[in-house]
């Protein structure tokens, strides 16, 4: 065959190819173009799952009877203008390429009447020609019919799934930018029954709700909100706690300029933010909006715009990490509520005769107890206030009333009950510690009285040898002796003699799994966090009311105390009202 130009028509038949992949990114290029127009309200009705009948009405600014037919021809469009343009577009759209894209594959009417114009206008196109405009009645804004989708491909129409889940993807199409986009009103039907109707959000309280809306209520109930700004980047959203973390990663969205994409960059900075306070192969769920110039970010990476290209990805990364680390480090006990009270405690006239501060300080020094000697004598240095007087504040996890079965610290505080999983707290505590001192660079060793020794392979020793500093800057000094073997001279002064060689060992093995050459540095919160779980108090330790409410205290003051260090929750509250109604009280 020679060599000749495609007819155009055949041309946007390509470009559908990669735009138009099926009903859903019909619905997502009709849907930005309306944002693009600055509507405050979408209404989109589907037919079919979207094979019939895709049809979206906006109150935005509408198109010229001029530029009717302009906007359906290829490569043109209103957005961009020249290369400068392209380097900081701020609209979701500027290729140019949707609106002839779909009319190739589907018959599309285009109807709008332009702010301030008299009248309304129509087009109409067939097989890729376009009908002059011809008078119709609408109100200020644009409505486009696309019917019939690839009704002249019959290749793709065969690709089509079944009206159901070709409608699921429309759905979530809708939902992603119903998510970015709260200040627009939007609704959605489907075979003419209602899925979505969604006012437009104007304050916190809105939005919360309409997150609570498109995501469900266990997702806004589970959620901290972020809203931090540094040089020039900013990033607000909602992230659910470790606690109500899923199998998959179903559940995030992040936003770039209001744009929804998968980006790796961006994904991974969330996911290390998560990275230990989420169970081994569970998934954060989180809805983040980052927001930056938009010349730091190329949007022109991909056709259907789900991927960009940070010009500067390390401090995205960088900033995107520490602001998601940090929200989730103010999941401790009483971290929300505690803090408009503290004021009112410090000034209070008739508070709890033991201060926070000292109550803390003196939970470390009897905490430190417990742990290097579990024959400590008991000690009660803690302020125990009567039992007879409910604390009317008190601190957020209340006082300990005893230890059930070894396993549970039972509390009451003001709420209620609470009830506290020990090992799982201790954990935590143990290991944020451990962390602090680490990277503080201070992690203090101590030298064991009887040097511990261990058989290892040789395969193991050559471990050691390779990562000798790092174990050092940890607290473990391992020296070689004799023929595969090694003493331990000094351990973490945090652990005790007795986890010596098993530390070790699961150190090693952590480092033979994952620690090839230089990620040890990455590897090293899961080594204190293997730490970390070795000196925790183990199930069936009897504790004094003291000791355990020098734990409660440390939870309290510990980051990510909410959750031990596999994501699981440390404890929980049952509230007088709970209780009550479990007995069906005042009923
Ligand atoms: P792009 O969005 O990349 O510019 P499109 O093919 O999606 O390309 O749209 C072409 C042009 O048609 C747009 O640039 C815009 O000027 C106009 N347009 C499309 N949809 C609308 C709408 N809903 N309201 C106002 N103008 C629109
Ligand atoms: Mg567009």
């Amino acid at each position: 065959m020679p060599i000749q130009k495609l007819p155009d028509h055949l041309i946007n038949q390509i470009a559908a190819g990669e735009v138009v992949e099926r009903p859903a990114s019909v619905v997502k290029e009709l849907m930005e173009n309306s944002l693009d127009a600055g509507a405050k309200r979408i209404d989109i009705d589907i037919e079919l799952g979207g094979s019939r009948l895709i049809r979206i009405r906006d109150d935005g600014r509408g198109i010229d009877k001029q530029e009717l037919s302009l906007a359906l021809s290829r490569h043109a469009t209103s957005k961009i203008a020249s290369l400068e343009d392209l380097e900081c577009v701020a609209s979701l759209g500027f290729r140019g390429e949707a609106l002839p894209s779909i009319a190739s594959v589907s018959r599309l009417t285009l109807r709008s009447l332009q702010q301030g114009a008299e009248r309304g206008w129509q087009v109409q196109t067939q097989s890729g020609d376009v009908a002059p405009p011809a008078p119709c009645a609408l109100n200020t804004g644009t409505q486009i019919e696309v019917q019939d989708l690839f009704y002249n491909t019959p290749a793709r129409r065969k690709f089509l799934k079944t009206e159901k889940t070709e409608f699921r993807h429309i759905d979530q199409v809708v939902r992603r930018l119903a998510l970015a986009h709260a200040e627009v009103a939007i609704s959605l039907t489907h075979n003419g029954r209602s899925v979505l109707s969604l006012a437009a959000a104007d304050s916190d309280a809105a939005r919360d709700d309409r997150v609570r809306q498109l995501l469900g209520d266990a997702f806004i109930e589970a959620c901290v909100k972020v809203e931090h700004e540094a040089a020039g980047l900013s990033l607000s959203g909602w992230l659910a706690l470790p606690t109500f973390s899923r199998s998959q990663a179903d559940m995030q969205h992040s936003f770039v300029n209001g744009r929804w994409v998968r980006e790796r960059t961006l994904m991974h900075a969330v996911r290390h933010g998560y990275r230990d306070v989420l169970f081994h192969g569970r998934h954060p769920a989180y809805v983040l909006m980052l927001t930056m110039d938009p010349a730091r970010v190329d949007a022109n990476a991909h056709p259907a715009k789900t991927e960009v290209r940070f010009r500067d990805s390390r401090s995205v990364h960088e900033f995107v990490f520490r602001t998601v680390e940090r929200a989730l480090s103010e999941t401790r006990p009483g971290a929300a509520v505690d803090k408009p009270a503290t004021e009112a405690e410090v000034a209070g006239p008739t508070r709890l005769a033991v201060s926070a501060p000292q109550a803390v300080q003196g939970g470390l020094a009897l905490l430190e107890a417990v742990s290097s000697a579990p024959h400590t004598p008991t000690v009660h240095a803690v302020a125990e206030p009567p039992l007879e007087r409910p604390p009317e504040q008190g601190p957020p996890l209340g006082y300990a009333l005893a230890q059930l079965h070894g396993v549970y610290i039972v509390a009451q505080n003001a709420t209620g009950m609470v009830v506290v999983d020990m090992h799982a707290a201790h954990e935590r505590i143990t290991y944020e510690k451990l962390k602090r001192d680490f990277a503080n660079r201070n992690v203090v060793s101590q030298p064991l009285l009887v040097p511990v020794r261990v058989a290892l392979a040789s395969r193991e020793l050559q471990l050691i040898e390779q990562h000798d500093d790092a174990l050092r800057d940890m607290g473990l000094v391992v020296e070689p002796a004799g023929h595969e073997a090694v003493v331990i001279r000094e351990i973490p002064s945090l652990l005790t003699q007795d986890d010596a060689e098993q530390i070790l060992r699961d150190v090693l093995s952590d480092l033979a799994e994952k620690g090839t050459s230089g990620r040890l540095e990455a590897l090293t919160d899961e080594l204190l966090a293997t730490m970390a779980c070795h000196h925790s108090v183990r199930a069936n330790r009897r504790l004094t009311l003291g000791e355990m409410n020098a734990l409660l205290r440390e939870m309290e003051a510990t980051p990510r105390a909410d959750q031990c260090n596999h994501g699981r929750p440390t404890w929980t509250q049952l509230s007088m009202q709970a209780l009550d109604q479990l007995f069906l009280r005042g009923q």
